[in-house]
């Protein structure tokens, strides 16, 4: 009798078992399709440690990329690249000027309006908010090249430093304790918190002035479509690419014109690319200054914005590189 039953009762086990993967892995998609939305949706989930790609929450960033590919079907005009180009310009200032020059390193000093602006227009640009921004950015300076550092090309491989390391759970997470002097300001908890919602606003918005410029100006060959792909997908992607050479090809390719404990290099292609952050073997021999350009010639986009705002009464405080740095860079 008991034998008769023990198929049974292992095809019930079985079944049960399926159900209950099933049941899991549905619960995970409903879980990521939160956490896409609302970072804090899942009750612990910044004390996991996986340092394996999550590609289910990784999806939309793939699918961003993917979208690029539309450019074949909703065709080209000049509105639709000058848009494209000014996004890439006011949201690149946004990250090089305030995620990394402001939030990161505190190089200079602004009124929580300001500062509450750039942090919006960095967020729109699909890095995340500026507390995790700045958090993972401090680690890096604290723990470069070791395997504490999240991305350092030496340690973990090019790619990974590159495209792989914030697509981890353990990637996805904010180190609070890095950033005790930003966590105080509720409006920058909200859009680390919502950090989908900004660049959803901004495509969102690109579609309606595509669409609404089509009616009003149908000489400009412009359409939703042709705004949306251009001013957001391949504006956003170009912008992600450029902004991550700085983990990757900056700890690389380049000079190195001071002996840090570090890979960092300077180099011109990637400082006119990324507005001055391709002097990075300057950054991380001094940290603590605004500039990154530390000779004349070496050009700071960021630098020069920075001194335009000051002069508008926008920020103030930038500090200076110091009379032995400046010494030692001249050699
Ligand atoms: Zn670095
Ligand atoms: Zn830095």
């Amino acid at each position: 009798m008991q034998q008769d039953l023990a198929p049974l009762a292992h095809a019930a086990m079985e079944h049960a078992g399926r159900k209950a993967s099933t049941g899991s892995a549905s619960r995970r998609f409903v879980g990521t399709f939160r956490r896409w939305i609302d970072t804090d949706a899942v009750a612990g989930d910044n004390e996991v440690d996986d340092n394996r790609i999550d590609w289910l929450r990784a999806a939309p960033f793939v699918a961003m990329h993917l979208a690029c590919i539309a450019v074949f079907w909703v065709g080209v005009s000049p509105i639709a690249l000058a848009m494209a180009a000014a996004l890439y310009a006011v949201r690149m200032f946004a990250l090089t000027a305030f995620y990394h020059r402001y939030f990161s390193h505190r190089t200079f000093r602004a009124s929580r309006p300001v500062q509450f602006v750039f942090a919006l227009l960095g967020a729109s640009s699909v890095q995340r908010g500026p507390l995790w921004w700045a958090a993972h950015h401090r680690n890096h300076h604290r723990h470069t090249e070791t395997p504490l550092d999240p991305h350092s090309p030496t340690i973990h491989g090019f790619l990974w430093s590159h495209a792989g390391w914030f697509l981890t759970r353990s990637g996805f997470r904010t180190d609070f304790k890095r950033i005790p002097d930003l966590v105080k300001y509720p409006e920058l908890r909200w859009l680390d918190r919502y950090d989908t919602l900004v660049p959803v606003l901004l495509a969102a918005g690109l579609y309606a002035l595509g669409v609404l410029l089509q009616h009003v100006a149908p000489q400009l060959g412009i359409s939703g479509g042709q705004m949306l792909v251009w001013g957001f997908f391949v504006s956003t992607t170009v912008l992600f690419h450029a902004t991550v050479t700085i983990n990757s090809l900056a700890h690389r390719f380049g000079t190195r014109r001071f002996d840090t404990d570090d890979d960092s290099r300077n180099n011109v292609w990637l400082a006119l690319l990324t507005f001055g952050e391709g002097w990075h073997n300057n950054h991380h021999f001094f940290p603590g200054t605004v500039r990154q350009g530390f000779r004349w010639w070496e050009i700071d986009l960021t630098w020069y914005g920075l001194r335009m705002l000051a002069a508008l009464g926008l920020v103030s405080g930038l500090k200076p590189i110091p009379g032995w740095v400046v010494a030692k860079a001249r050699g």
